[in-house]
């Protein structure tokens, strides 16, 4: 390790010992990350070739205003993911809020009074309970005589098929299928995983639709869940396949005739995907899926270095430091309030935008607790920017996620546990 690194760092706020360490934990790291950057290749491979397939020329930069008739950007950047996805139909949209509304959409679109929802994985993420119902909601599709139910995984993080066969009954019309954990500590699923499960339900429902929230999932392995045999895929664009570029946004991929539900809860029926000017983002959002494999892999080498790293200093952490992974989430148990204060400070320290802030616990909508949130980012709540949420509960566990870059992800990580050390909420191993 150069001198030049040392004091560069040094002079960021990162003593000597934290970035020793650091880099210790990283030499241990060359394989994982070459397995990191192999994934990236092939996913960029697949999204450059369904951007020449597709014909993605200068022109597609263009916007449309109004209605939004015959915007061959947004055409395009539709045909794109569907590609990218393997699938029949896409709707990618900047009016599309979030990723919660992409979901409530496809959920909402895709279901009529007396229809019933089955999550076969346990809870699913928190502002969908809303959506759904399974807390009151005004607007909630329980209102609209749509009903839930669910079956928790096993203790040990498997399906419990017995339990998924006797929810199944005539009124099961979709099953939401959630890939990541979100702000949980089960595991996430593998595609592969999800695969096995749709398979199952297919096989005593073939014609239930399985759909799979994607969100945080997108270009972690080579393979989507629509290559497995989901029906619909539901993400947001501040999130992996925006690549840090689209502003906004949600996408939902998946069979044509479901995707075609959605465009007209969208906007409405009988005018469906026509409409929807894309005022100036289409360059954003395809520019951003561009990087979005490259992107997801800096945040996945940012997660595993912050599981190796908080795996030796003595924390729980979720997934571990040498397991698969399927999203870019870290969940790392920090045990007290003060030392989910500390990580979320130094991560917003490290930022690149409001790095002098301080960020503070506040009721968040759709969440049960006070959540601190850190997030320096370029878009606000872009959660593909580096950032870490923590619910004000026990087990005070932090969530974090992101990094535009490996670097920025990697001081961030570092800067985290410069402020535990501040606080004396950590100690480095005799060794450093
Ligand atoms: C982030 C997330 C959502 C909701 O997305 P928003 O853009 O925050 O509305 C839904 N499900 C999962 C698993 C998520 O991680």
């Amino acid at each position: 390790m150069s001198d030049k690194i040392h004091r560069t760092y040094e002079a960021m706020g990162i003593r000597r010992e934290v970035l020793a360490l650091g880099e210790r934990i990283l030499s241990e790291l060359s394989e994982r990350f070459r397995n990191i950057d192999e994934i990236a290749e092939i996913c960029q491979m697949k999204v450059l070739s369904a951007m020449q397939k597709n014909r993605v020329s200068e022109q597609c930069f263009e916007t449309s205003t109004g209605y939004g008739y015959n915007d061959l950007g947004r055409e395009t950047l539709e045909a794109v993911y569907a590609s990218v996805f393997h699938a029949e139909d896409a709707l990618v949209r900047a009016q599309i809020t979030c990723g919660t509304h992409a979901l409530a959409v496809a959920l909402a679109a895709n279901t009529r009074p007396g229809d019933e929802i089955l999550s076969p994985v346990g809870k699913p993420y928190d502002t969908l309970e809303g959506v759904i119902g399974i807390q009151p909601a005004k607007g909630s599709l329980a209102e609209y005589g749509v009903t839930y139910r669910q079956v928790d995984l096993l203790p040990d993080g498997g399906f419990d098929y017995d339990g998924i066969r006797a929810a199944i009954n005539e009124r099961t019309k979709l099953i939401e299928i959630q890939r990541s954990k979100g702000y949980q500590t089960r595991p996430t699923l593998s595609v592969e995983r999800i695969g096995e499960l749709i398979a199952f339900i297919k096989g005593i429902k073939p014609d239930v639709i399985c759909m799979v929230d994607n969100c945080y999932g997108e270009f972690v392995e080579t393979i989507e869940p629509t290559d497995v045999g989901a029906d619909l895929c539901v993400g947001s664009l501040i999130k992996n396949p925006g690549g840090g570029l689209a502003p906004c946004g949600g996408y939902i991929v998946g069979k044509k005739e479901y995707v075609e539900q959605c465009a007209y809860r969208l906007t409405t029926p009988g005018l469906g995907k026509e409409v929807g000017a894309s005022l100036g983002v289409n360059r954003s959002f395809l520019q951003g899926l561009f990087l979005a494999p490259t992107v997801t892999a800096g945040a996945l080498k940012g997660a595993v270095f912050a599981a190796r790293l908080y795996e030796t200093l003595g924390f729980g952490v979720v997934p571990n430091g040498t397991e698969e992974r399927y999203d870019i989430i870290q969940a790392v148990t920090l045990g007290s309030p003060e030392a989910v204060l500390a990580f979320c400070r130094g991560i917003q320290a490290a930022a690149p935008v409001d790095s002098y802030v301080v960020p503070e616990p506040w009721a968040m909508p759709g969440y049960h607790s006070d959540v601190i949130m850190a997030a320096g980012a370029f878009f606000q709540g872009s959660s593909i920017e580096l950032s870490a949420d923590g619910p004000l509960e026990p087990p005070y566990a932090v969530y974090f996620q992101g990094g535009l870059t490996w670097y920025h992800a990697k001081f961030g990580i570092l800067m985290s546990l410069e402020y535990l050390l501040r606080e004396r909420l950590a100690e480095l191993p005799k060794t450093e």
